[in-house]
């Protein structure tokens, strides 16, 4: 279990599972939105971005669609505190591929799969468990 606690709205549950819904067979992703605080990491909108690898087992997120929820992010001086991503037929647990890509993050990876929606973070090379509040 992680250190930190993610505080994410039903409204942004409820799009990334309806997100994961609208997107089958295929992945869905986008970007998490908030502000990043100590204990506390704070979605203050989750924002659906193109899926540019658009297949069943990975994603990608689209590069135009992410600069543009960057940009506008920092105009109102919040920061991507991570991404989403759904499995559509499988659990929400990282996929080998999904480790691999967390090594070179450093933000929450929020998961929605066939037993749920989770939270993760990778620390020092280990995946933790994020409550979600
Ligand atoms: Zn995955």
């Amino acid at each position: 279990m992680s250190d930190i606690e993610l505080h994410i709205s039903k409204n942004d549950i409820t799009l990334i599972l309806d997100e994961l819904e609208a997107n089958r067979p295929f992945e869905a992703c986008g970007v998490l939105v908030g502000i990043e605080g100590r204990d506390i990491v704070t979605v203050k909108q989750a924002v659906p971005v193109k899926n540019s690898k658009r297949t069943e087992r990975s994603f990608e997120l689209d590069p135009t669609g992410f600069y543009k929820v960057w940009g506008d992010a920092e105009k109102e001086g919040l920061d991507i505190v991570g991404v989403y991503h759904t499995h559509p037929s499988s659990p929400s647990k990282p996929s080998d591929w999904d480790k691999k890509t967390m090594q070179d993050t450093s933000g929450i990876w929020v998961i929605a799969g066939i037993d749920g929606i989770f939270a993760y973070r990778m620390v020092k090379g280990m995946v933790e468990f994020v409550e979600m509040v």
